[in-house]
């Protein structure tokens, strides 16, 4: 009987424990089943498993704003500019010194010069003196007009700061100072000092520097096909607001043959191209 009553109370505990383990089953179960949302997975992981190539989008939801991102080009803009390069070469820039009413030359400036052939000079008239580089140039350009019968000379060339003194003062003389200023340069500020500019004259000008020269057929040749000698037209028409001289259609610069087709093709004076300006069409 109390053997019978022993078992009885033991197997009363274990069916209870078993009932018990049973509800709590049923109870975790349903837990489960209320919270089905995905687990969130921490931004991390996403990043780690991420490949490089990968982009992962998410729609935002319609609470949430979109915040414009600003899109950046991955190939920056290039200039490609053979003055502006040419202006920081050792070798080349110093064929684009500037010599203008706001630029003098360094002082006592004095390039090396060579004497040009008289078959190039204004016959009788006296010597003239270029750099190699301008010489050669200027002898390529004067034989090619010559191939397409145009003769052309020329009538100045290089001069030195007590050269230009000189001739600055007898403008002053013929002119006055303020017209003086206009056609020809201070001391100092000439590019005819740097050995790199040339005076060419022809016949239909009765062989002197005249603005009629740009309407002669020499003198449209030589607009047309300076630049492809390395020249450059440093005092064009209409634009003595910004070279400050009135217009020379004879007056030639030597500027080397990638910058002078930079210079054309931009349509801007000389003097912004050597500012670097005339990037900013
Ligand atoms: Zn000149």
């Amino acid at each position: 009987m109390l053997m019978n009553n022993l078992f009885s109370k033991k197997s009363i505990t274990i069916l209870s424990i078993l009932i018990l383990c049973i509800i709590t089953s049923i109870f975790l179960s349903y837990q489960m089943f209320q919270n089905s949302d995905p687990i969130p997975v921490p931004e991390s992981s996403v990043i780690v498993t991420s490949t490089p190539s990968a982009t992962v989008t998410r729609k935002p939801s319609p609470t949430e704003t979109t915040i414009p991102i600003p899109t950046v080009s991955s190939t920056p803009k290039r200039v490609t500019s053979a003055c502006v390069y040419a202006l920081v070469n050792d070798e080349t820039k110093k064929l684009l010194l500037r010599a203008d009413k706001e630029m003098a030359l360094p002082d006592g400036y004095e390039p090396e010069v060579v004497k040009l052939p008289l078959e190039y000079i204004l016959q009788g008239w006296t010597e003239q003196y270029l750099i190699p580089e301008t010489a050669n140039a200027a002898m390529e350009l004067i034989d090619a007009a010559k191939k397409e019968g145009h003769d052309i000379v020329i009538r100045s060339s290089y001069r030195s700061y007590q050269e230009q003194e000189w001739t600055f003062a007898y403008w002053v003389k013929e002119l006055g100072l303020e017209q003086a200023k206009r056609e020809s340069a201070v001391p100092g500020h000439s590019e005819h000092q740097l050995g790199q500019a040339i005076d060419l004259t022809s016949e239909s000008v009765n062989w002197d520097l005249k603005e009629e020269f740009g309407n002669t057929p020499e003198g449209i040749w030589v607009d047309q096909n300076l630049h492809k000698f390395g020249f450059a037209l440093s005092y064009p028409r209409d634009k003595e607001e910004i070279t400050g001289y009135i217009y020379e259609p004879w007056h030639l610069r030597y500027v080397g043959k990638a910058c002078s087709k930079e210079w054309y093709e931009s349509g801007k004076t000389l003097i912004e191209v050597l500012k670097g300006i005339h990037l900013d069409y």
